[in-house]
């Protein structure tokens, strides 16, 4: 069952995101968190794709076929484009369908100045992929806008686009207050987008992860969670068990609100997203219920 069916039949998605293993650290290295997000039995597992490496045999195919084929969890595998030409995302799908794995987040990537380019924005890899007919795509979206343009009013027209392209489902990028996003979703019902839309959830646990996730991709801190961090930066235990709780917290707001979906940037720590899911396992079963 891909994404697209699974929000079909779900009425709040969960799921999460992993990256593969840094450097030159093998695969493996990523077992043991892989069998315990599995045990937690998310609707799908998403795998961020980094430039470098081989383009086919990279670590994001390789992982996300592991995750259908020995852990039978739908995956979802992120692909960039911004340095890369029609024939190098010809040879990533052609090794995708040969491991199963249908779902893909098209993504433009981080602008590096390549200009050995096939494409120019995450539209253009939509359209180009849509057309094999073969795959379910998801893309990104920005409820607080993008890093490189913060107009809201562009971001829905970026949606659009990116729809008419092909797209069957959104994933946002992370957002802490809780009441940003449900201003971005009221000004997407007004524009009369009714694409399914996942809220991506990120549960902080250091004060450094946090300062850099800010500077790259400049989500406002509210004052209660830079309360949070101020309090405990010197306490990892207490900051751990803060961050955790400030996370379900949000996410059960997001769940009672109608949320559509939920998608947890684990981070590759099974500790924290096991926690979580247990303090949300029966808010979801009762509304998947
Ligand atoms: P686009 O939709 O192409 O937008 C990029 C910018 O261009 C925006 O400012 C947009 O407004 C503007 N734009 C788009 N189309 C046009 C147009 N026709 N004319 C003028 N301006 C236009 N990065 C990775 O490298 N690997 C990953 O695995 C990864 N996973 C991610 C997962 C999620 C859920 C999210 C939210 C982000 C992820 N990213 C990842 C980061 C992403 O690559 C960056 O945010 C990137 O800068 C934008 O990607 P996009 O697909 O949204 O780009």
């Amino acid at each position: 069952m891909n994404i697209k069916e699974i929000f079909h039949k779900r009425n709040l998605v969960f799921s999460f995101e992993v990256f593969p293993p840094k450097n030159n650290s093998p695969v493996k290295s990523i077992y043991r968190a892989l069998n315990e997000l599995s045990d937690l039995k998310p609707d799908f597992i998403s795998v961020t794709y980094g430039a470098g490496g081989s383009l086919i045999n990279n670590k994001t195919t390789e992982i996300s076929s592991l995750i259908k084929n020995v852990y039978n969890i739908e995956p979802l595998a992120h692909l960039t484009c911004i340095s890369s030409k029609k024939d190098d995302i010809d040879k990533i799908t052609e090794r995708l369908e040969l491991e199963d794995v249908s779902n893909i987040l098209a993504l433009r990537g981080d602008d590096n100045g390549d200009s050995r380019k096939d494409f120019n924005y995450a539209s253009e890899l939509i359209s180009y992929i849509e057309k094999k007919k073969r795959f379910n795509i998801i893309s990104a979206c920005y409820p607080e806008g993008h890093i490189e343009n913060k107009s809201i009013d562009m971001e829905i027209d970026n949606m659009k686009r990116k729809i008419d392209s092909g797209t069957s489902s959104f994933i946002s990028q992370l957002f802490f207050d809780n009441n940003i996003y449900y201003d971005f979703l009221d000004k997407i019902n007004k524009n009369g987008i009714k694409t399914p839309i996942q809220a991506g959830i990120m549960p902080v646990i250091n004060k450094r992860q946090i300062e850099r996730i800010t500077e790259l991709c400049g989500a406002k801190i509210p004052h209660k969670f830079s309360k949070i961090m101020n309090k405990y930066e010197y306490s990892p235990e207490a900051l751990k068990e803060a961050g955790i709780a400030y996370a379900v917290e949000q996410i059960i707001d997001l769940a009672s609100s109608g949320a559509q979906g939920i998608h947890l940037y684990t981070m590759n720590n099974p500790y924290v997203a096991k926690r979580i899911k247990e303090n949300i396992k029966t808010v979801i079963k009762t509304i998947n219920n």
